[in-house]
């Protein structure tokens, strides 16, 4: 029998209970790995245990595929019209609202990003992005085209299949629904697994995706690591599709278990290092506010994260005093407590990953102008940390740290920085800060990049799209455009006069 996972919060900011179970969700049960054992998953603030979930297997995928096959025979895909999958969504949407601050609480608690941002950002846009495909569910439309007049011709947008879906632990609930969402309103069935360091909010809601109706088999969540599990996926033979979120070297890896296998569809929306570019006449207290929110928000675990801060010579220093004073003002601590700006990396292995990179900077030659130290306590912080005087080559000007790490580059004029804003294998996002709407618009056209804002940072929404140019991807998430990754397009031609 699988565990149940029952927690009370008892925090300043949120009092309730959550409980839930912790085994595989398959077949619209909550069942154990085949091998009946299960993963220790930790809490980042204090290293200990939370609970341990179920590990899954080669075979639990084998078990998800028939089960995804049955319910597209049956209940699922074209056996379930459009109306019906909107309503599911809006039910789902609805459920998760009713327990937004349950999951906030859960996404805090595992992945240690505070629960004032979890509420906030991850819990409601993720309902959003749920809401936002229930309103699609039934706008799923083909063409009539016109030929000659003795035929007819349509498409029609059907379903890929089986869908296979991999997750990051950076926005655990939210790269969940950006997956399931447009899948499940075009009718695709899932198997989808969460991090392995972040897998309670993908539990908790299996059990909301059951109650909003979703037939069963039409969506697996196994838990478990990603050379298992993950492999198993992108490379099974009746797996149809593979969409992926993470890291630019395990998206090689599943691109290349895809084409080994049966050539399945892959997605990938993969690692960046982005440019914020200020210039001399942008309003500098609103590029400070937004180049410390590009940096620094979700503790720099974000793929589109402002890492790299090119700063014009009239303002940088006037810039690096305000920035380094806006940095200082951040309170680390325990995600839980009121006024908290950042809580603790997720993992130990990440936390080790980070101070690696700070020492590395160190290393090569750059200043440590602040922070750098890990912070007090037994969680995994780092405290916010800007490095100046880089060079180009240095491993934390071209490298993805993904944590609260930035380098401050001066530059010189318009063609300097967009050379060396270019200057990277991700072309994930880019930040443009100007007063003047030529320059601004005209750099924004110039970086290479699936993403640019113009006086603001991370700004996401559920109907415009998202991606990588470059090494950050393939496709595109969110919006009508996500839609495309998960139909096939079928062209029925139909004579009705033409005799041979
Ligand atoms: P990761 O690549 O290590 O892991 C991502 C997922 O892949 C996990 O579920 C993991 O278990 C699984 N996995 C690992 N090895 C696998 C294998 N061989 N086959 C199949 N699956 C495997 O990434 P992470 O550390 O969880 O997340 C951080 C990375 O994600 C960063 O590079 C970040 O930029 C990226 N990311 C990108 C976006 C985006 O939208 N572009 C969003 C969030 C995170």
């Amino acid at each position: 029998m699988p565990g149940v996972f029952s927690y009370e919060f008892n925090s300043n900011v949120w009092k309730g209970k959550t409980e839930f179970n912790t085994g595989l969700f398959l077949g619209g049960e909550f069942v154990d790995g085949s091998d009946k054992e299960t993963i220790d998953v930790i809490n980042p603030t204090n290293g200990k245990l939370i609970t341990k979930v179920s590990l899954g297997t080669k075979a639990d995928v084998d078990t998800a595929v028939k089960l995804a096959h049955k319910a597209l025979e049956t209940t699922w895909g074209l056996n379930a019209g459009g109306a019906e999958r909107a309503a599911m969504l809006r039910k789902l949407g609805d459920l998760m609202y009713d327990h937004r601050e349950e999951l906030a609480a859960i996404e805090a608690l595992d992945n240690g990003k505070t629960f004032g941002w979890a509420l906030d950002v991850d819990i409601t846009f993720s309902t959003d992005t749920i809401k936002y495909y229930a309103g699609w569910a039934d706008k799923i439309s083909g063409q009539t085209i016109e030929t000659d007049e003795k035929k007819l011709c349509y498409t029609r947008h059907e379903p890929i299949g089986i869908v296979g879906q991999i997750i990051p632990w950076n926005f655990p609930l939210l790269m969940l629904t950006w997956k399931i969402g447009p899948a499940l309103a075009t009718g695709n069935a899932i198997i989808l697994k969460p991090s392995e360091f972040t897998p309670l909010t993908a539990l908790r809601m299996a059990a909301l995706i059951k109650e909003a109706g979703f037939p069963d088999g039409s969506v697996s969540f196994i838990t478990g690591y990603g050379h298992i599990v993950g492999e198993a996926i992108s490379s099974h033979m009746e797996i149809d599709k593979v969409a992926f979120t993470g890291s630019t070297l395990v998206g090689r890896k599943i691109m290349e278990a895809a084409a080994k296998s049966n050539l399945k569809n892959v997605t990938l929306e993969l690692g960046g290092k982005s440019p914020n570019v200020i210039f001399n006449d942008a309003d500098l207290e609103q590029a400070v506010g937004w180049a410390a929110h590009g940096i620094f928000w979700n503790h720099g675990q974000a793929c589109c994260a402002g890492s790299r801060i090119f700063v014009q010579e009239g303002i940088y220093d006037e810039f690096l005093k305000r920035f380094t004073e806006r940095t200082k003002s951040l309170k680390v601590g325990d995600p839980f407590e009121v006024g908290v700006d950042q809580g603790p990396l997720v993992s130990k292995p990440h936390f080790d990953r980070v101070m690696g990179y700070i020492k590395s900077g160190i290393e090569q030659g750059a200043t440590l102008h602040h922070g750098g130290a890990e912070h007090t306590g037994d969680g995994f912080f780092v405290n916010p940390t800007i490095f100046t005087d880089t060079t180009p080559d240095m491993k934390i000007v071209q490298e993805e740290i993904f944590g609260p790490v930035g380098v401050v580059i001066k530059f010189k004029d318009e063609d300097d920085v967009v050379r060396l804003a270019n200057d990277t294998v991700y072309g994930l996002a880019a930040i443009v800060f100007s007063q003047d709407i030529n320059r601004a618009l005209e750099t924004a056209h110039r970086l290479k990049a699936g993403t640019v804002w113009v006086n603001c940072a991370n700004q996401l929404h559920a109907n415009v799209p998202f991606g990588g140019f470059k090494q950050s991807g393939i496709g595109r998430e969110l919006g009508e455009y996500a839609l495309h990754n998960y139909t096939n397009i079928k062209a029925v031609h139909v004579n009705f006069r033409h005799r041979k």
